[in-house]
């Protein structure tokens, strides 16, 4: 590690933000933000070519440790934690999907340091948060010395761990819309039930805009299903597992790794969407 830099607190967070990454040295261009760290120390020393990078501790930037309701929108600032969410009991009650995805990141040591944003912008496609978030509609709000833009999460991903992020982007929040919800469920099959990486997962969520369904574990990204929220929303109802394969095919791929194999997570998938969708009424069975 070269060199660590501290960035002075924000006040208010996105304004100082933009000024103070203008203020950066060019030994600060480029640099790997670290939020909770529980993603980059576990890969740092592995990676040689990272060694050599300056690393910026946002840790420091308290500001940005916070979780808003605000009119529409539930904001979450960069450094808001599992923890955090776990612990707000107003926003337990409008968004249990998102408490549900929280209890069964890591253990609580991790649940307590990692944030949503290094979830998202370690693109992991086994992510909990990430899922989640995006069957909930999520925007990630992203700042640089240039602005601040806005990019919905399920159009964040374009491959492997490739990201509308750019090198000097830092994610400043994620916006999650306040909606009524008729159904939600969290779906995680790991091998135990805690310090457990996804072999398959899934958010689903029914809102009066319709199904909204994002996968993990079966695709080069977490990928929304789309094919499947417009087979439930043309009036499918699926009276088996197997009734969700024409159109799950469309939305994933699973692959063979040291997890899991693709047909184990294809067969898996389907069932645990079933079951999902049975409970919120729209399966036979
Ligand atoms: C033992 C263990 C168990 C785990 N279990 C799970 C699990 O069950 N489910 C799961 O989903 N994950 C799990 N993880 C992974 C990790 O905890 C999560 O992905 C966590 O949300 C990462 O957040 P962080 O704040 O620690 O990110 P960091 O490690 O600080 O950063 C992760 C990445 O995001 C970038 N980054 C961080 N913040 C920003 C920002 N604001 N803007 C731009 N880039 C940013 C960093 O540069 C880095 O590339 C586990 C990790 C460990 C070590």
């Amino acid at each position: 590690m070269r060199a660590e830099a501290a960035p002075r607190p924000l006040e208010p967070a996105d304004e100082e933000l933009r000024s103070s990454r203008e203020a950066e040295s060019e030994a600060t261009r480029g640099a790997i933000p670290v939020a909770g760290g529980t993603d980059v120390l576990v890969h740092w020393p592995e990676r040689l070519e990272l060694r050599d990078r300056t690393y910026i501790d946002l840790g420091r930037l308290r500001e940005l440790r916070y979780a808003r309701l605000e009119d529409g929108w539930l904001e979450l600032g960069a450094l808001a934690t599992y923890w955090d969410l776990q612990q707000d009991a107003r926003i337990a009650v409008e968004f249990p999907l998102l408490v549900d995805a929280a209890r069964v990141v890591g253990a609580i040591q991790i649940q307590a340091r990692g944030t949503w944003a290094g979830n998202v912008a370690n693109a992991s496609p086994a992510a909990d948060g990430v899922p989640a978030l995006m069957a909930l509609g999520a925007i990630v709000v992203l700042a640089s010395a240039e602005g601040r833009r806005e990019v919905p999460l399920d159009r964040f991903y374009s491959g492997y761990k490739v990201m509308d992020l750019r090198t000097d982007d830092l994610i400043a929040a994620i916006r999650v819309p306040r909606r009524r919800l008729r159904f939600h469920r969290f779906l995680k099959v790991g091998p135990r039930r805690a310090q457990a990486i996804a072999k398959v997962g899934a958010a689903v969520v029914h809102a009066d805009e319709g199904w909204r369904i994002a996968a993990a574990s079966v695709a080069p990204t977490v990928r929304r299903c789309r094919a499947v929220e417009e087979y439930l929303g043309g009036g499918g109802r699926p009276a088996a597992p197997e009734d969700l394969l024409p159109s799950l095919r469309q939305d994933v791929s699973p692959i063979d790794d040291l997890r899991s194999n693709a047909a184990y997570r294809e067969t898996v998938l389907a069932r645990v969407l079933y079951d999902a969708l049975r409970d919120g009424g729209a399966a036979a069975g």
